[in-house]
């Protein structure tokens, strides 16, 4: 018999989760450990953060459904990592600490056969001095929490913009080094359609603030689409998007400090700007969460699990950009000194970022960090559990299971809007990933046809669509594994 330990309970963690407990017999146990009790469909935060769908609709509680499925359940956060156990405890544990229920603050050594750490990321906002979700008229949508501040934010100030106050609206990145632009994306064409609304669009003065280089560049090194039956850049489609729905933008922005309606900033040209604003949704820098890692001496061996994130079978040989190929990204997600531990999703350590590293006059990094979308989180944990299964079937280690995101896709589908006819969308579908120059040398390491981005309601359906069906998946309803990660 097993035991394999997921940490978290994102995209990634939870799919791990299912596909083991479908997939193996009950004599082996599947265990996960996350401090937040719910499951969220985190894309539809979007629409909560525009007060257009209520956060109970995107989420639900997983003791009840692990209860029923037998997959055991901990409400509580990892603290630190025993890979080799310790004096007195033979098998390898995660140290644990409880965050609700009666046993609240108590610690426990969570030990396992199989770790999966599917934690993603630490919502970094210390990283930006004064940058706090619902402070100095700040908000985020990277959790539920947050957007809903961001709709009772953004309503206060289309309240106001209704009794006739001019309002200044600003969304995008709130750090020279911010991943998820294209979450920001979603949001400003989202508020820039309320805003219409509610009959308030001419009040207000809407900007994008993002540490591209170019627009479009969504932590990818942005990208040439098909469009229709012609070519684009990306930076050309959201520049066409942008103006006609008069959206400014500044770009080369490394915002590094927030203060009531002002963000400061530092651009490529090194010059040190601000920005005013009466509602901001700034994303944060993604970190990973500390954790440190002991041998069985209680010696510590951090620098053996994590790099930030955890490390995985990525070659992360520090090179300059013109040597960064598709073959450093990792395959099968497993630690090289611990073969029992993997790290899925947002979790592992990229081993550099997609788009080329740029720095300001005065020598700041500003570029936005690789994005790790949620197709690939699903996709990665599947094969994660796929091959410990094989593993423990077998009795013997087994890795077939491989992908790069440098042989995956990924789709930003940008619905603004809401409603069955009112809404639109703008897709943008790129694969791979992580630009691959020796097969599609001339297409900028894309392969075109299914590197495409489409304007229309079309977009809007599909993303309502996913919406559904992606919850109907996690909340294991029957066939739920016939729908793909
Ligand atoms: C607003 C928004 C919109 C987005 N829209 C899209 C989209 O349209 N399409 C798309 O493909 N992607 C989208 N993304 C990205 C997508 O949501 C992420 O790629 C995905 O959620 C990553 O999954 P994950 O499981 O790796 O991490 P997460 O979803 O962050 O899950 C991490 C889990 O770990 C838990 N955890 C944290 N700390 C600990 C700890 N110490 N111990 C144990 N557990 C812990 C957390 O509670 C959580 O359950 C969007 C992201 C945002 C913020």
């Amino acid at each position: 018999m097993s035991k394999i330990v997921i940490l978290g309970a994102g995209i990634s963690g939870h799919v791990a989760a299912t596909h083991l407990r479908r997939k193996l017999s009950k004599k082996h146990e599947v265990v996960v450990v996350s401090p937040n009790g719910n499951y969220q469909w985190v894309p539809s935060n979007i629409w909560v953060g525009i007060g257009r769908m209520k956060s109970e609709k995107i989420l639900f509680p997983l003791e009840p459904l692990y209860k029923k499925k037998g997959i055991g359940f901990k409400q509580a956060k990892a603290i630190s990592f025993f890979p080799e156990g310790d004096k007195n405890e033979y098998k390898p544990y995660v140290l644990a600490e409880y965050v609700k229920g009666d046993n609240v603050g108590q610690q426990e050594k969570i030990t396992y056969d199989y770790l999966i750490n599917a934690t993603g990321p630490r919502l970094n906002f210390g990283a930006t001095d004064g940058l706090i979700p619902g402070k100095n008229k700040t908000y985020s949508v990277c959790t539920y929490t947050h957007a809903d501040h961001a709709w009772e934010g953004l309503n206060k100030v289309i309240e106001q913009m209704k009794a006739g106050k001019r309002a200044k609206i600003l969304i995008g990145t709130g750090h020279a080094k911010s991943t998820c632009q294209g979450a920001a994306f979603e949001y400003i064409l989202n508020v820039e359609k309320e805003l219409c609304r509610h009959n308030v669009r001419d009040m207000a003065e809407v900007t994008w603030i993002s540490n591209e280089y170019q627009l479009g560049d969504f932590g990818m090194d942005g990208m040439l689409l098909s469009y229709g039956s012609m070519t684009m850049k990306s930076h050309e489609m959201v520049e066409m998007i942008f103006e006609d729905r008069d959206i400014k933008w500044i770009l080369g922005a490394g915002v590094n400090k927030i203060e009531d309606g002002l963000a400061h900033y530092e651009n490529l040209e090194g010059e040190q700007k601000s920005e005013t604003y009466d509602f901001a949704m700034l994303i944060p820098a993604f970190s990973g969460h500390g954790f440190k890692a002991y041998d069985k001496n209680k010696n510590d061996i951090t620098e053996k699990l994590f790099k930030g994130f955890m490390i995985v079978d990525a070659d992360y040989t520090q090179k300059p950009y013109e040597k960064w190929s598709v073959k450093d990204w990792p395959e099968t997600y497993q630690n090289p000194s611990y073969k029992n531990i993997f790290a899925p999703g947002i979790a592992f350590a990229p081993p550099h970022a997609i788009s080329k590293p740029r720095k300001s006059k005065n020598g700041t990094d500003i570029s936005p960090a690789p994005p790790r979308t949620g197709m690939p989180s699903g996709i990665t944990a599947k094969l994660v559990a796929d091959n410990i299964i094989d593993s423990i079937k077998s009795g013997k280690e087994s890795l077939k299971h491989k992908g790069s995101m440098g042989n995956m896709g990924a789709a930003c589908i940008a619905s603004a809007g809401y409603g069955l006819t009112k809404g639109s969308g703008v897709s943008i579908t790129t694969f791979p990933i992580v630009p691959d120059y020796e097969k599609y040398p001339k297409t900028q390491g894309r392969q075109l046809g299914k590197t495409f981005g489409a304007i229309g309601l079309a977009g809007h359906w599909l993303k309502l669509a996913l919406h559904y069906a992606f919850l109907y998946k996690a909340k294991m309803k029957p066939f739920w594994w016939l729908i793909p990660e």
